[in-house]
């Protein structure tokens, strides 16, 4: 399975999350249209906090950099610019997840909280869950300091003698997922700084950089 962009919608979209008739989701681009709609968000703060989202609300929640919910006619999302957006599914259970992670949050490996907190609060299994990575900044544009990716040589991260490292935080959460128990995973083969058109990024564009949004969520009875 793979990600790939709706054509009208202008929305990343991944194939494993299309199975499933009870669930709206997608990686809104720079472009997308009518998005994102009503949705519980978050003041992301690159922290490892997971927020559950019990009723069916809309708005922004509190702080925290990952939104869980299993609320029939709730979505949530995260924003994003260069860092990762992971959405998550239980299909058993019904249960969906949005994640915000960027180096920071990728260090304290939050999409492994989000998945503990599905496990925790909702019975889910993580061999059940599917999930998909969204545009990110792509390992040939993002260069960090020897500090930043000397966290992440477990994850295969070189640090060179002359130079800086180049991360990969798509496949590194990728590689947390799988970790996790996670069986399925889409990951979207798209670098945020270089796809121009279609992709906010902050390394691009600084501070006056657009925030794209991502969004999954359960639908009502009676709009499958
Ligand atoms: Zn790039």
């Amino acid at each position: 399975m793979a990600c790939y962009l709706h054509p009208e919608r202008q929305v990343y979209r991944s194939e494993l999350l299309d199975t499933m008739p009870w669930l709206r989701h997608g990686f809104g681009t720079a472009l997308a249209v009518d998005w994102p709609g009503d949705t519980a968000t978050l003041k992301q703060t690159h922290s490892d906090h997971v927020h559950v989202v019990a009723t069916s609300c809309c708005g922004e929640q509190g702080e925290g950099d990952a939104l869980v919910t299993n609320v029939a006619g709730t979505a949530v999302s995260i924003r994003t610019a260069d860092c990762v957006p992971v959405l998550l599914a239980d299909p058993v259970h019904h249960v969906v997840a949005a994640v915000h992670a960027g180096w920071k949050g990728t260090s304290k490996a939050i999409v492994q909280r989000a998945v503990e907190r599905m496990t925790a609060d909702f019975g889910t299994r993580p061999g059940h869950l599917v999930a998909a990575v969204g545009p990110a900044i792509g390992e040939c544009c993002y260069e960090v300091s020897a500090d930043v990716g000397v966290q992440f040589t477990r994850y295969g991260v070189e640090i060179p003698k002359e130079g800086k490292p180049h991360l990969n935080l798509a496949q590194i959460n990728r590689m947390q997922l799988v970790e996790a128990g996670v069986a399925q995973v889409d990951v979207l083969d798209v670098c945020t700084k270089c796809e121009a058109t279609l992709c906010h990024s902050f390394r691009r564009d600084g501070e006056r950089s657009g925030r794209m949004h991502a969004v999954i969520g359960i639908y009502t009875e009676g709009r499958n």
